[in-house]
């Protein structure tokens, strides 16, 4: 139904798509070329879909139309337009797909880039932001599009991108979308053949449809993970990545695996350079594309990993798959769990390799996908496999950048030790300013370092590696350390508190100063260089792991603890004495009061900033009076 007498109808940009093009027009001109690849990788995703109705038996316009996209060059006029024969949309498509960011990242998007234009291109392709990136090179953009639908009719759509676009109904046209570029007088290097064919060379090489420019076909069709191995070039499978990726980062690595049997499939995955993740993007999709017999049936397929290894990407391609495969079937079948099985286990192996053979180039892989690995620990099959590639910093190294596996741990055991032994918290130095890592120091007993809430979970959910157990540092007894390394006998004689009657006496009187904030208070064989310290009453879980259930179920409470002290160090000596001389000196409260606040902060803990401060603002007048009377 033909209708072009109709008035347009106009209507406005989105606010952050107005921002975007604003950003696109007067920021990004280094690199223009990319919209091409935009433009072409859009067409090719459009002809995707549409072989993919028709192999699913959809009756689809013009179905006789061969799968291809047209580049046609206006030199005379200064012209560009790319015309593919794939999906087409309808009006409402168009207003949804182009008149708005599906994807929530779009804001977050918008902020990076505006700081960090040099990214920008990088950046487009993969935030399916791509289509305004014709706005770049051209002043006036038009749409023609029909639907494959052979119901819909054909709509035009047209802008200038400034403000707002128009869409009216246009003739039947054939199946497929037609962009016309009307380019602005600084690009019209983008309608001369040469300039054209080079940029397809370098980034659409792999589009698996014909490119033809001004009628002539420009690329070669080929499926490079369908070839053996020994007949792919690296640079191939750098190029190969570039493609799939929308992006011009080369990756860190990639595997070309081809199988037979359970299951004949062939594949090539990548692991990335760089994890968006790590810095603040949210979840990432699923990177694997799966093609049956060549054919792509469905991009970002989340059945064919696990989902903590969503980073990887890259293509698998299967025979024995039916063409016809519907997402909703897809996560039961029984060849696609096989594959997924297969895939898992040779992504583990060669890490294993990567560990092994090229240490330094794993420790960037670890930095950037280490927390993703670490989510694998609920991966039951491959668990074992996961965890001895998971890597932790600890007491034995110099620096949070030295990281040791728990096999490397294990072998630095001493002869009697049966645990291995972890601590958490925030970073490197406050991990060691914990009282309980004093024992082990003073003993020569490696810690774990853990700084991150899921390795919490890891340590305690997985309980054991190679069987030795994980026991969290704060909850360790110190004679059971005396076991692994017996102290002397001069040692056991200095370490044990000198007057322990006296000693007990004091422990009680705290405890009675306290009440119920502390469960008990007993002298300290922990300790050597802090005066006291807050222990997790027995069998209990350690101090991180119950901040973790606690910031979950919203409570800020200080739990009651178990109060150590130390009665070698000189301020408990001191309140010994205080003690000695008036068990009810107020001093003493004062003081048990604030050394009460001190390791409550110490075990992470801030519950009454104003108490705190009053407590130590009257223990700063008492002594600046003494500073002043011994002036
Ligand atoms: P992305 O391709 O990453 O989704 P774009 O901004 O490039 O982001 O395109 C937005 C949407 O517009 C696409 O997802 C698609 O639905 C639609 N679209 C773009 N170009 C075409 C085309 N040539 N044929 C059909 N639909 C298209």
């Amino acid at each position: 139904m033909a209708q072009t007498k109709e008035k347009p109808k106009r209507y406005q940009f989105k606010a952050e798509i107005k921002q975007l093009l604003d950003i696109l027009v007067h920021s990004l001109y280094t690199n223009r070329e990319i919209f091409v690849r935009e433009l072409v990788s859009n067409a090719a995703d459009a002809l995707d879909k549409a072989r993919f109705e028709e192999i699913r038996g959809s009756k689809i316009a013009d179905p006789d139309l061969p799968f291809e996209i047209h580049i046609d060059l206006d030199e005379e006029n200064k012209k560009f337009t790319i015309t593919d024969t794939g999906i087409g949309m309808s009006r409402e498509e168009l207003v949804a797909n182009i008149g708005t960011i599906a994807h929530s990242g779009s804001a977050d998007f918008i902020k990076k880039i505006a700081g960090n234009e040099q990214q920008g291109p990088e950046l487009i392709g993969q935030f399916g932001v791509g289509f305004y990136s014709v706005f770049m090179a051209g002043s006036e953009v038009l749409i023609t599009t029909q639907s494959h639908d052979p119901k819909e009719d054909a709509f035009q759509w047209r802008s200038d991108g400034t403000g707002s676009y128009t869409i009216k109904n246009a003739d039947k046209a054939p199946r497929g979308t037609k962009i016309e570029v009307t380019l602005r007088e600084d690009a019209h290097e983008f309608s001369e053949k040469a300039r054209i064919e080079n940029v397809i060379k370098r980034y659409s090489n792999f589009v698996p449809f014909p490119i033809k420019i001004n009628g002539e076909q420009v690329n070669t069709i080929s499926a490079i993970w369908r070839e053996p191995k020994s007949s792919v070039k690296k640079d191939q499978y750098i190029e190969f990545y570039k493609f799939i990726t929308n992006g011009s980062e080369e990756p860190l690595s990639h595997m070309h695996i081809s199988s037979d049997a359970p299951i004949q499939f062939s594949s090539i995955i990548y692991i990335p350079a760089t994890n968006p993740e790590m810095i603040g993007f949210p979840m990432q999709e699923e990177g694997m594309n799966l093609f049956v017999k060549r054919i792509l049936v469905q991009p970002n397929c989340k059945d064919l990993l696990p989902n903590y290894l969503r980073f990887l990407r890259g293509v698998v391609d299967s025979e024995d798959i039916p063409l016809n495969i519907s997402r909703e079937t897809l996560q039961e079948n029984l060849l696609i769990s096989k594959i997924r099985n297969v895939l898992t286990k040779k992504v583990l192996g060669h890490l294993k390799d990567m560990a092994e053979k090229e240490p330094d180039k794993y420790a960037e892989f670890w930095k950037q996908f280490g927390r993703n690995l670490k989510e694998g620990y609920t991966d039951f099959m491959n668990r074992d496999e996961i965890i001895k590639l998971f890597r932790f910093n600890s007491s034995s190294h110099e620096n949070e950048d030295q990281l040791t596996s728990l096999e490397e741990y294990v072998k630095r055991m001493a002869e009697n030790q049966n645990s291995i032994y972890y601590l958490s918290g925030s970073s490197r130095e406050v991990i060691q300013q914990n009282p309980h890592l004093e024992m082990f120091r003073k003993k020569g007993l490696e810690v774990l370092y853990l700084y991150e809430p899921i390795d919490e979970f890891f340590m305690t959910n997985t309980q054991e590696f190679d069987g030795k157990k994980f026991a969290s540092a704060d909850q360790v007894e110190p004679e059971s350390l005396d076991e692994i390394k017996a102290e002397s006998e001069e040692d056991a004689k200095n370490n044990r508190p000198k007057d322990d009657r006296k000693l007990a006496d004091l422990c009680a009187r705290i405890k009675n100063i306290l009440g119920d904030r502390i469960t008990e208070v007993k002298p300290s064989a922990r300790l050597t260089d802090s005066p006291a310290v807050l222990v997790n009453p027995d069998g209990s879980m350690s101090a991180q792991m119950q901040k973790i259930m606690q910031t979950i179920s919203k409570d800020s409470n200080v739990p009651p603890k178990v109060m150590e002290i130390n009665g070698k160090h000189p301020l408990i000596k001191n309140m010994l004495k205080l003690y000695t001389n008036n068990p009810k000196d107020k001093r003493l409260t004062k003081t048990v009061e604030n050394l009460y606040h001190s390791v409550v902060l110490l075990d992470g803990y801030l519950p009454d900033p104003h108490k705190i401060v009053a407590g130590l603002q009257e223990l700063l007048l008492d002594s600046s009076k003494l500073y002043v009377k011994s002036q």
